[in-house]
């Protein structure tokens, strides 16, 4: 089992200011977390800081909390139905082990937290550097805790910052095939990214660049998710997909080419034929550190919106509007725009990328509808699609530009949403970087599982797909008893996942 931590910037500098202290003293406090569940990975997202108060720590040698502290913060804990973090600051650099004093402190907590919130403490530690370490503490007997250490903590937000286990998340050992690559950003930043698991969502002409991009940049973890087939009409525009893969699930033939084109190296890659929307795609994608969306419905994007604000994913997100002129004998309009989201960047809603009348349309199944299709005005986007190669692989450029600026920050600078026009040639770069005043996304911000329970639904489409496609030797599915093992184990009958898989399997 996988263990990770996901906090959103803004609240990681709360906690930084606190903990690294200008005097070189360690310090301590507690934070609020809500559980992420997903295949093979069990997370936690934190929320909250709740800070000393006067009397609640005293930090002259062996820092040390009050009861009456921890029984504010399990006060608290249980009100908002969440799990406690204990948190801890070192005086030196780098991914932080444990003292025997921190074990004894931990080891005397976890029993106290997990009878005040039914949730497994999470203890975190963090060095000068800003480097996080975490273990969560889970019962294993009875009267007995066991630690189990996460393989990384990431920070979203404007940038994406990885705290790395390198026992857990060993670093890659790249051969002369990445002398380039490496030679461009050095070895620490290749470090940061070849570590990374990238979901994509959707595998259609976007998706399917970006996936060989992300391969050729050296990161060694996708989760694919499409359950649409390859068609003959699709041929012009999937990277990899030839005539003999027409009728196969697009994930699993663009799974097997990624591993031929892979330069050297173990690649591990997850190919699930299933929507974003059924709980076995959303279980495998809220594994993922960073999310590609390629898809151009509004349902899937509304959905994606909602993680990465629950969980502190950053989701890379574009899209492509071209359509003929009036004449239709040359291209009328052509333009391509991709943005990142995440806690402390504009989301999805407030750039216009979905209505939410257009999610209840999608909702309704009427976009199946030809006859519906039909009827509706010519601009509405279910009538739009003029696509060819080229405008997606300029579109795949600015995502993966995107995620690297994201990753490695030059000179410290950080963007928002670009917008190429194909016609002018123009760049735009003059959109918000942060949500409308009032957004409702941003309340959702480290909600955990208790968003994520209330996005799965049964997809008529993807199983009607998955009934027909001609099947592939790279199938996988998802172990679902094993993942319903561990989650009733860790987070208990109140687990969405228990619910899900008591109904619907
Ligand atoms: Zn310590
Ligand atoms: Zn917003």
């Amino acid at each position: 089992m996988n263990y990770k931590v996901n906090i959103p910037e803004a609240l990681n500098d709360v906690l930084k200011s606190h903990l690294i202290r200008p005097d070189g003293q360690e310090d301590l406090c507690f934070a609020l977390y809500n559980p992420i569940t997903a295949m093979g990975m069990a997370g936690a997202v934190l929320f909250e800081a709740i800070l000393p108060e006067q009397g609640d720590r005293d930090v002259h040698g062996n820092v040390s909390f009050s009861s009456k502290y921890l029984d504010r913060v399990g006060k608290i804990a249980r009100e908002k139905k969440c799990g406690i973090c204990f948190m801890h600051s070192h005086p030196a650099r780098g991914w932080q082990g444990m003292s025997r004093d921190d074990i004894d402190a931990e080891n005397m907590l976890a029993p106290r937290c997990k009878a005040m919130t039914d949730f497994p403490l999470l203890g975190m530690t963090i060095g000068e550097d800003s480097i996080w370490s975490a273990r969560f503490w889970i019962k294993d007997r009875p009267k007995s805790y066991r630690r189990h250490f996460c393989s990384k903590v990431c920070v979203s937000g404007k940038k994406l910052h990885v705290s790395y286990y390198d026992e857990l998340a060993p670093k890659v050992h790249f051969g002369v095939e990445f002398t380039r690559t490496i030679s461009a950003w050095g070895q620490d930043k290749q470090d940061q990214i070849s570590r990374l698991c990238v979901g994509i969502v959707g595998l259609g002409s976007v998706g399917s660049i970006i996936a060989e991009a992300l391969v050729k940049t050296g990161v060694r973890k996708l989760i694919l998710l499409d359950f649409d087939t390859v068609e003959r009409k699709n041929l012009d525009r999937l990277q990899g997909i030839g005539s003999q893969h027409v009728g196969q699930h697009k994930v699993h033939a663009i799974k097997k080419h990624l591993e031929d084109v892979t330069p050297g190296l173990e690649i591990s890659i997850i190919s699930l034929p299933y929507s974003l929307i059924e709980g076995e795609g959303l279980l495998a994608i809220l594994a993922s550190d960073v999310i590609f969306s390629c898809v151009d419905r509004p349902w899937p994007r509304y959905v994606l919106n909602k993680i990465s604000y629950a969980n502190a994913i950053p989701v890379i997100d574009g899209g492509i509007d071209a359509n003929q002129n009036k004449k239709r004998d040359n291209i009328g309009q052509a333009r391509w725009k991709s943005h990142v989201t995440a806690p402390g960047r504009i989301c999805l809603s407030c750039l216009g990328q979905y209505s939410p009348e257009d999610v209840s349309l999608e909702m309704s199944g009427l976009l199946e509808d030809p006859h519906y299709i039909q009827g509706l005005p010519d601009e509405h986007f279910a009538k739009r699609g003029e696509n060819v190669f080229a405008f997606s692989l300029g579109l795949a450029g600015m995502e993966i530009q995107q995620f690297l600026s994201l990753n490695l920050q030059p000179l410290g600078i950080y963007y928002g949403p670009k917008e190429f026009d194909f016609n002018t040639g123009n760049i735009d770069a003059d959109f918000d970087f942060n949500c409308k005043s009032g957004c409702e996304y941003q309340e959702l911000i480290g909600q955990g599982d208790k968003v994520n329970g209330n996005l799965a639904s049964q997809h008529a489409i993807a199983e009607e797909k998955r009934k027909s496609a001609i099947p592939s030797a790279e199938a996988n599915r998802p172990k679902e008893n094993y993942i319903l093992q561990f989650i009733l184990k860790l987070f208990g009958h109140r687990s969405w996942i228990a619910k899900m898989f008591k109904t619907n399997h």
